[in-house]
């Protein structure tokens, strides 16, 4: 079997969505080309005197409808294409839901488990330091994503306003409260899959309590999420992290689990009454209502989606479902909410953050989750409109969406020269 590429699966989505839509291939052809890839490489001086050099990335994909925005993250296996592929997917995100940025992402070569507080920040000053040309307030804002933080965000705000000379809030979102950061940013991805996994049970006309729901991954976006949801009155049966899932028929407690991993615990260590350990596997293929892949790429392909059972995916995770996989589940019946539109409510907050940063004045927490939700349900609305439309899966129907709006910038602008 070919090995997976998760561009190929962007490259094949957008020639999907265009032949839905129709549009001749100049309109969209340079989509398939991230705009800028930039490599570079980060020596860091280790704690014990040594010096290790981690590779990084940061790819802009697109800056057609704004800046480029996009996490950075820190992962040992991250290769070029999947830092495209996630490039390319902001792009898409920010159109869906109609913000005014382009896409990009970044990541370092390294499993931050392996390496020192002191060491990290080393590192990510001078991945900042390495990337300073292409990121800033104007043209690449950066973000958390998998396995970083605002305190990672921090320093990177911090090193470039070193290099300005002045400090530069808005150069990076998902940062400390302290120095920019925006209430509710921490939980909004978490939210935003809330606000859709209830919304699309409404569209079907399914009940919101008692909605059985699993969610692969236990970080910032599974573990707000499923905080969120059980609030709602939904049945978290299932988690997983990186060493497992537990599960409970009744459905777990949830803040008990997350005080736990709170703290630094495994969830193939947790032991609590009827509580059963299962693999990463058998969640994702869980007779559930709701399934939610909050973790990595690649997760529900050929070698699970047969047995997958969940009537709705809801793709916390960006690019958790194969496009071979994607098909499979659309032809079982299987509603997904795409990743694009229901992971967005994180860059939603992040440009409010930007926004607040950029006019020097903040927002309250209820204004900010007010208009998260005015925003990303607008966009499911017109998600589930265009879907309908052209009778084509809600990714499709996002997809032409926000192709339509990229096309649209990229026509009225033409090319330069
Ligand atoms: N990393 C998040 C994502 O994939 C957030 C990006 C941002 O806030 O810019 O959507």
């Amino acid at each position: 079997m070919a090995k997976y590429n998760p561009y190929d699966n962007v490259l094949e989505t957008i020639e999907a969505a265009a032949t839905i839509l129709n549009l001749p291939k100049k309109d969209y052809e340079a989509l398939k080309y991230p705009e800028r890839e930039l490599k570079v490489a980060i020596p860091v001086e280790m704690d014990n005197g040594d010096v290790k050099v981690f590779e990084g990335y940061r790819v802009q994909h697109s800056s057609s409808r704004g800046p480029c925005k996009g996490g950075i993250r820190f992962h040992p296996d991250v290769e070029i294409d999947e830092v495209k592929a996630l490039a390319a997917w902001m792009t898409f995100k920010c159109a869906v839901v109609n913000l005014p940025y382009g896409g990009g992402k970044g990541a370092v070569n390294v499993d931050p488990k392996s390496v020192s507080r002191a060491e990290l920040r080393r590192l990510t000053r001078r991945y900042t330091a390495m990337i300073l040309p292409l990121i800033g307030p104007e043209k690449d804002i950066p973000a958390p994503d998998v396995n970083t933080n605002e305190e990672v965000m921090g320093w990177i705000m911090d090193t470039y306003s070193m290099f300005k000379g002045y400090t530069v809030s808005g150069v990076v979102t998902g940062k400390p409260i302290g120095i920019g950061g925006s209430l509710g940013r921490s939980a909004a991805t978490g939210r935003g899959v809330m606000l859709i996994t209830r919304e699309i049970l409404h569209r079907l006309g399914l009940p919101v309590l008692e909605t059985t729901v699993a969610i692969q991954g236990v970080g910032n976006v599974g573990g707000t999420a499923a905080r969120l949801l059980s609030k709602e009155g939904m049945k978290v049966l299932a988690l997983s992290d990186v060493t497992g899932g537990i599960f409970k028929a009744e459905g777990l407690d949830v803040e008990k689990v997350l005080e736990y991993t709170k703290n630094g615990g495994m969830l193939s260590e947790y032991s609590q009454e009827h509580v059963e350990h299962i693999t990463n596997k058998q969640l994702l293929t869980l007779n559930v209502d709701v399934l939610i892949p909050a973790a990595m790429e690649n997760q529900i392909n050929d070698e699970i989606v047969n047995d997958v059972k969940a009537k709705i995916v809801v793709e916390g995770a960006n690019g958790p479902t194969t496009n071979e996989a994607d098909k499979i589940l659309a032809s079982k019946g299987i509603i997904v909410v795409p990743d694009i539109l229901a992971n967005a409510g994180g860059v939603i907050v992040s440009y409010f953050e930007w926004v607040q940063n950029i006019q020097a004045l903040t927002w309250d927490e209820d204004e900010v989750n007010r208009t998260l939700e005015k925003i990303i349900i607008r966009a499911f609305n017109e998600v589930w409109d265009s879907k309908k439309e052209l009778h084509t899966t809600m990714r499709m129907g996002a997809y032409a969406v926000a192709l339509e709006r990229l096309c649209d910038a990229k026509r009225i602008r033409g090319i330069f020269p």
